[in-house]
């Protein structure tokens, strides 16, 4: 298939090539002055809105506050958790000259906020009446990337970041199942991506956590991606930052904290799960424009076209639907419906003069074998709010069955390999790192988790035949 003036290079044909485009025609980003930065254009920066509103609301309504920590961090504070900063050091940009001169110790621009965040805690919680104290920061975080890739992987990106200190392990790992929970809930019920919720093997552990749990989902290619994480981080930081508290035994103790992220990265996964050949498609709860009206017609019959459709979107609107009239004179229909099918927009209505004098409009969804279809003016607004819900059903099924159909349960080697060239393989493992490594040099496929649904088993590592760990099945794909 070739790829038409208007559109991108058929996913079917180059994946990545597909994405590539799609993220630049659509409108969601452009590529910032600096390698690999990314500037997020209104239409892009409307779906993370959306999406930010359903995580913050969540995040609220779970008893955590929001604040904000600066940008800046002495380096000298990374260095205080061992791991931390060794797993950091390579993505860091540092800072040693500021205000013309060389600083006397430099600071980094924020990978992560642990260590300032923890620094904080240290002086706001001093007894157990203190706790838990439950914070959140939506900010910009920088991780220098060796191989960019828009949303995916960004010098620069947005998230949110969960900062939890707890009396105790028990409550700082319910809090951190919390955290994940509620990330599965939004990438399921707004998103229409269905993901496996998991536990990160060591060897994938978040630098200088206890325990790492993840979100997994599967892309249209087969791959993972890792869509949020949280993390128990037992007392690492609180010892590196003197996170403490009196107990009411008069005792001293040591806070159990525990950090959540989830970021621009989930947009990227939505585009992956979601998108075709013709380009984007936005579950209906994300989607900037759920409706776009393209009035048809030159002169006067335009400028009635025009009228019908404000007064057509007054009332769809009304119904809490939104919705954009598409009033640019010197396009063509054709060109504005392969735009806003390019775009992901979930319905389209078209306006006429035939609609106008009738009091219609021609309803084209963007998937689904319905076909256009003519719909009343009255009836648009229930019947627009049914066509959403459908096509946001509708994707969280094609979705789940798209991820079953390329999920394998193997038990050999040769089963394995066939299973991670298309997607994921439910396997056995050993556990050891250095097994890991050897799957991960011959395949590219890396163990994404340990499903927390999966059911009790052992038996031969599906690699080196020594005895399984973890006492369930490994998810192993290739990963974005
Ligand atoms: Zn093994």
């Amino acid at each position: 298939m070739a790829r038409s003036e208007h559109g991108v290079t058929p996913q079917s044909e180059d994946f990545s090539a597909w994405y590539n485009e799609l993220v630049t025609k659509a409108e969601l980003v452009d590529r910032g002055p600096v390698r690999g930065s990314m500037v997020i254009r209104p239409y892009g920066y409307r779906l993370w809105e959306l999406l930010q509103a359903e995580i913050d609301r969540r995040i609220k309504d779970t008893g955590h506050q929001n604040a904000y920590f600066p940008l800046l961090i002495p380096e000298s504070y990374l260095r205080r958790e061992a791991e931390h900063v060794e797993g950091f050091a390579p993505e860091l940009a540092v800072v040693t000259r500021a205000g013309g001169k060389e600083l006397d110790e430099p600071v980094v621009i924020r990978p992560t906020s642990e260590t300032v965040i923890g620094e904080m805690m240290s002086r706001w919680i001093s007894s157990h009446r203190d706790l838990p104290m439950l914070l959140n920061q939506w900010a910009n975080m920088v991780r220098w990337e060796l191989r960019p890739r828009m949303f995916l992987r960004t010098t620069e990106f947005l998230w949110q970041e969960g900062h939890t200190a707890h009396a105790g392990a028990a409550d700082a790992m319910g809090e951190t199942m919390l955290a994940l929970d509620l990330y599965a809930e939004v990438a399921r019920d707004i998103a229409a991506m269905p993901v496996v919720r998991g536990e990160k093997t060591p060897g994938e552990r978040f630098a200088g956590a206890l325990r790492t749990f993840t979100i997994e989902g599967m892309m249209r290619d087969g791959r993972a991606l890792q869509a949020g994480t949280s993390h128990y981080m037992g007392v690492n930081f609180a010892q590196a930052f003197d996170i403490g508290y009196t107990a009411e035994s008069g005792q001293r103790e040591l806070c159990h904290t525990t950090s959540w992220g989830m970021s621009t990265r989930m947009i990227g996964g939505i585009i992956m799960t979601h998108g075709d050949d013709r380009g984007l498609v936005l579950p209906p709860r994300l989607a900037p424009y759920q409706v776009v009206i393209v009035p048809i017609g030159r002169g006067e019959q335009w400028e009635s076209a025009v009228t019908a459709a404000r007064e057509l979107a007054g009332r769809i609107s009304a119904g809490g639907i939104r919705v954009h009239v598409d009033e640019r004179q010197q396009l063509s229909p054709g060109f504005k419906f392969n735009d806003w099918e390019l775009r992901g927009v979930p319905a389209r209505l078209e306006l006429g003069q035939r609609e106008v004098t009738a009091g219609t409009a021609v309803l084209a969804r963007r998937l689904g074998d319905a076909g256009k279809e003519t719909i009343s003016g009255s009836d648009a607004p229930a019947v627009l709010a049914a066509a959403l819900d459908e096509l946001q059903a509708l994707l969280l099924r094609r979705a789940t069955e798209f991820r079953d159909e390329h999920t394998f349960v193997v038990d050999d080697w040769e089963s394995f390999t066939r299973a991670v060239s298309s997607g994921w393989a439910l396997a056995l493992h050993c556990g050891q790192p250095s097994c890991e490594d050897e799957i991960k040099a011959e395949t590219a496929a890396t163990p994404r988790c340990v499903p927390l649904d999966g059911p009790p088993e052992s038996g031969p590592c599906v690699r080196c035949n020594a005895p399984s760990a973890y006492g369930k099945r490994v998810i192993f794909g290739r990963a974005y």
